[in-house]
């Protein structure tokens, strides 16, 4: 017999890939759990994440930070960016050359304000994060420019945020 989590049968239709290959559980979250992290959230933080906005430039938190962890997306804790990945681009948002797996940042065609940009979200949650562009540094040449309040900070060390309880955890090595 399985085990399975009690909250959501509604995912199991179909063969559709839940664990990533790092090792975590894309099941998005049930419709009570969704509620219970929207209510979690800043209004900035909704208006960002839920509304497809974008925070003032040079504003964002985590824009300076330079300490070795793991960002994650604010919303649902999965973990998207390492801190190994992020450099200074200049335009004022935190930038990665990298998601630190590409199954957990998902890209969408954004024809918003009569431009075509790739929108990145995070995989699990769906949450608005920022959008990718074609000019970054090698070895990727992407950069991932991505809302501070779209992201929570864990340090190298530090405990990785769990707030659907899935248990996963990254390994070691990719700390
Ligand atoms: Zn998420």
């Amino acid at each position: 017999m399985f085990r399975r989590d009690a909250s959501s049968d509604s995912e199991e239709a179909g063969d559709r890939p839940t664990r990533s290959p790092s090792g975590f559980d894309l099941t998005p979250p049930a419709p009570d759990e969704r509620e219970r992290l929207e209510a979690d959230l800043s209004p900035e933080e909704k208006r960002v994440l839920l509304q497809h906005g974008t925070e003032a430039p040079f504003c964002g938190g985590l824009l300076n930070n330079k300490q070795p962890g793991v960002y994650c997306c604010r919303e649902c804790g999965l973990p998207l960016f390492r801190a190994a990945t992020k450099f200074e681009s200049g335009t004022g948002w935190p930038s990665f050359t990298a998601p630190i797996d590409e199954t957990h940042v998902r890209a969408v065609t954004d024809r918003s304000y009569g431009m075509v940009r790739t929108e990145t979200r995070c995989a699990r949650c769906d949450s608005h994060q920022g959008h990718v562009f074609p000019d970054g540094p090698a070895p990727t040449r992407l950069r991932y420019c991505i809302n501070s309040v779209s992201l929570s900070f864990v340090a190298d060390g530090q405990p990785l945020p769990d707030p659907l309880g899935r248990g996963d955890s990254l390994s070691s090595e990719l700390g």
